[in-house]
């Protein structure tokens, strides 16, 4: 099936390309006696293709019910408004705190150009579309969604980002995951065994947040995971096991990083190449070392960069914390006083 690909009975994942790179983040289907949801939507140039795979599983666009982006970023809900247009029965869940973000997008749109400048981000080639609220359903920790004969239950699962949802698929005994279950990279695989690399890119990692986040998932005993970058994974135990392992050593390699700024940044990144030196020699991969590094470097990257923000936001509550004992000591000696 072109731009399509079949995971599992009634799941589907298609792959939108950005600067022709495919595989990069993926759209996902749950399609039951003929109704559908869609799990992310990628930017908003993967529509066109979101609507041939539609085509291709022969379904109608007005079968499309619901539209459930797992997080704000653009590879994930930058489609949003423009896919909403051509799926008139569709309504959106959401986390509550990103409703307004969808349904008024300019100030999303100005951050991002903010950050990466107009016209140099292959994630927004062109203008954000806003959505009518009344399209737009805010979603509750436990929320079920009927779909055809089954049910969608939809979950908080803050860490990565802290309006992060995942889609709990009770009849598939799969979870739709976002970015919460980490990476996986398709090029690591060593025979069905996958590799996978949490994700603590900008802005808001929290590893408390997200190690509950990932053994709550675990603890629905899913027989596959669908992330976005990139599809199916199994053997979700081992690889939540291996989630905690590798947080666990980023945040050892960021709390052991000295200095500020870019000489921080630049020993958070020497330090996460040193893992996954590690991790080629443990996991066996079929790519040599240089060409694993070569493979996980942009993400790396993010990473890297995640962790220096999580350490500012450490620093600043430790020295909110510390002005707070010197104000309460202040006070106590002016009234011993
Ligand atoms: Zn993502």
């Amino acid at each position: 099936m072109q731009g399509i690909s079949c995971c599992s009975d009634n799941i589907y994942s298609a792959a939108p390309s950005y600067n022709g790179q495919s595989r990069v983040a993926a759209v996902h289907f749950v399609v039951d006696h003929g109704r559908v949801a869609i799990i992310d939507t990628g930017s908003n140039t993967s529509v066109p293709n979101i609507l041939s795979a539609l085509a291709c599983l022969n379904v109608a666009p007005e079968t499309v019910e619901w539209v459930i982006p797992t997080h704000l970023h653009l590879d994930h809900a930058g489609g949003v408004g423009s896919l909403m247009c051509a799926l008139p029965c569709a309504h959106v869940v959401t986390h509550p705190s990103t409703v307004s973000h969808i349904a008024h997008p300019a100030r999303r749109e100005e951050k991002h150009i903010g950050s990466f400048g107009q016209g140099q981000s292959s994630l927004l080639p062109e203008h954000l579309v806003p959505l009518d609220e009344h399209r737009i359903i805010p979603s509750r920790d436990g929320m079920e969604l009927p779909l055809g004969e089954r049910v969608l239950k939809i979950l908080d699962v803050p860490g990565y980002a802290r309006h992060h949802i995942a889609v709990w698929d009770e009849s598939a005994k799969a979870i739709f995951a976002g970015d919460a279950f980490g990476i996986s990279y398709r090029e690591l695989d060593v025979g069905k065994r996958s590799f996978i690399f949490p994700a603590t890119s900008p802005a808001q990692f929290d590893p408390v947040a997200m190690i509950e986040s990932i053994a709550r998932m675990a603890a629905h005993g899913p027989q596959a995971m669908y992330l976005a970058h990139y599809g199916k994974v199994t053997g979700i135990e081992r690889l939540a096991n291996d989630l905690f392992r590798l947080i666990h050593a980023q945040i050892a390699i960021a709390q052991a990083a000295r200095g500020s700024g870019l000489a921080r940044h630049t020993e958070i990144l020497f330090s996460l190449e040193e893992l996954v030196r590690e991790e080629s020699a443990r996991q066996q991969w079929a790519l040599d070392e240089e060409a694993s590094l070569d493979l996980l470097r942009p993400d790396l990257c993010f990473n890297a960069q995640g962790l220096g923000i999580w350490l500012n936001r450490l620093l600043g509550q430790h020295a909110i914390a510390e002005m707070a004992t010197e104000e309460k000591t202040g006070q106590a000696e002016a009234v011993a006083a």
